[in-house]
């Protein structure tokens, strides 16, 4: 950076993505920073790498502006670095990241980390799958108790925190997927701080990616993404993150080395390339997904829309309190009818595709039988006309009842 050496300025997100994180003076002046492929690092002497090991595993801490070596790339390595660097100004109260090979990697690392055998945790419900499996096929026969609550329900939210026992964290994510029903953040950070023994707050933010919801400046006290969704934004990486205080990141660290779910340097490459577009991109979902939502909602062939930025969403008061930007990209709906509606308007769509994931440029829509019939749609960047044409196409192709 041009004023390197001195202090960093303090820039607004949008301008940190573009300027954090990398210093061409460390790769012999590319303007852009190198896939730093090397799985182990020279230490400048043995001392140094003694003091490495010793901050890599807690038992020191770095003195300010102390340039300590890298050790291994399961630990860290360059691109890993410029990814956290380039992350945390996302989050207004964050002082540290920590990125991983994939949100699930995030989540089972950070429920590792507080949670142990005896101890209780509280998580919203519905909830993304591999959460849910990791709760109930690892979590729970280990011996941590997860007590459920459905999302959206703030009394119970604070009982279920207020009586749990041996309660070392509450796991929130809001929206929920697929539901988009929204969980009180704020809430569950005032039950979490009235006990005694205070179990930590973890949001998982997917949904919303950072432009649109802080959890941290709501009382959480970590965030974590599958950066696989809107911070990658293509489509073409899988990857995770946490942020928070550095004294909670850290400890997340070490387990991070334990469980060894650090991310590639390519993959970790690819993120940073994806997220320098990220605000630009974030308000292009949020202003097609609101118009769809608005479109679909007046339509008769539509039974109901998802979306918290429409006024019918059971927490829109909540949504225009905490998403003063805008609501974010992703909405879900039903068809009346059943079944055979839904997979004839999903069949006649030609730009969306049928995909899990979301957060993609492109517009990706999962229906879910299973689910009564709830069609998740991811809105991408596409021109809104088209989208809307697209949407169009699908009511028409729904067979007359
Ligand atoms: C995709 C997703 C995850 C898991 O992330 P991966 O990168 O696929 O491991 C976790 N939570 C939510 C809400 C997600 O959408």
């Amino acid at each position: 950076m041009a004023n390197h050496g001195k202090a960093p300025y303090v820039v607004r997100a949008p301008t940190a993505v573009l300027t954090r994180g990398f210093d061409p003076r460390l790769s012999v002046g590319s303007a852009r920073p190198a896939v730093f492929r090397s799985s182990t690092y020279v230490f400048s002497s043995p001392e140094a790498a003694e003091r490495a090991f010793a901050i890599a595993l807690g038992r020191s801490q770095p003195a300010k502006g102390e340039s300590v070596d890298l050790i291994y790339s399961r630990l860290s390595h360059p691109n890993a670095e410029i990814l956290e660097d380039q992350i945390v100004p996302l989050e207004p109260e964050a002082q540290a990241s920590a990125v991983f090979n994939s949100g699930m990697a995030a989540i089972s690392t950070l429920f590792f980390t507080f949670c142990r055998p005896g101890a209780s945790f509280v998580y919203t419900t519905p909830l993304y799958g591999g959460t849910q499996h990791l709760i109930h096929q690892l979590l729970e026969p280990l011996g941590m108790q997860g007590v459920p609550v459905a999302a959206g329900d703030t009394a119970a939210l604070r009982a279920s925190i207020a009586g749990a026992e041996r309660l070392s964290l509450v796991f929130v994510e809001t929206p929920a997927n697929p539901t988009l029903v929204m969980s009180d953040i704020a809430a569950a950070a005032d039950a979490a701080r009235a006990l005694g023994e205070r179990p930590l707050v973890v949001v998982d933010n997917t949904f919303l990616g950072p432009a649109f919801q802080h959890p941290l400046k709501h009382g959480a006290d970590l965030v974590v993404y599958s950066a696989t969704k809107y911070l990658s934004g293509h489509g073409d990486t899988v990857c995770g993150v946490v942020s928070g205080r550095r004294e909670l990141i850290d400890p997340i660290r070490y387990e991070l080395d334990a469980l060894g779910g650090a991310v590639s340097p390519f993959n970790s490459w690819l993120v940073a390339r994806g997220m320098r577009t990220l605000p630009l991109r974030l308000d292009v979902h949020t202003r097609n997904a609101a118009a769809l939502a608005a479109l679909l909602e007046a339509r008769p062939e539509v039974a109901w829309v998802a979306y918290p930025g429409l006024e019918s969403h059971p927490q829109h008061e909540l949504a225009t309190r905490v998403l003063p930007r805008g609501c974010g990209g992703m909405l879900s709906l039903r068809l009346e009818g059943g079944e055979r509606e839904m997979y004839a308007f999903v069949n006649a769509l030609e730009l969306a595709s049928i995909a899990v994931s979301l957060g993609d440029l492109k517009t990706l829509v999962y229906p879910m039988p299973k689910r009564d019939n709830l069609i998740r749609v991811s809105v991408g960047c596409e021109d809104l006309d088209d989208l809307v044409a697209d949407v169009e196409r699908g009511l028409a192709a729904i067979p007359a009842r």
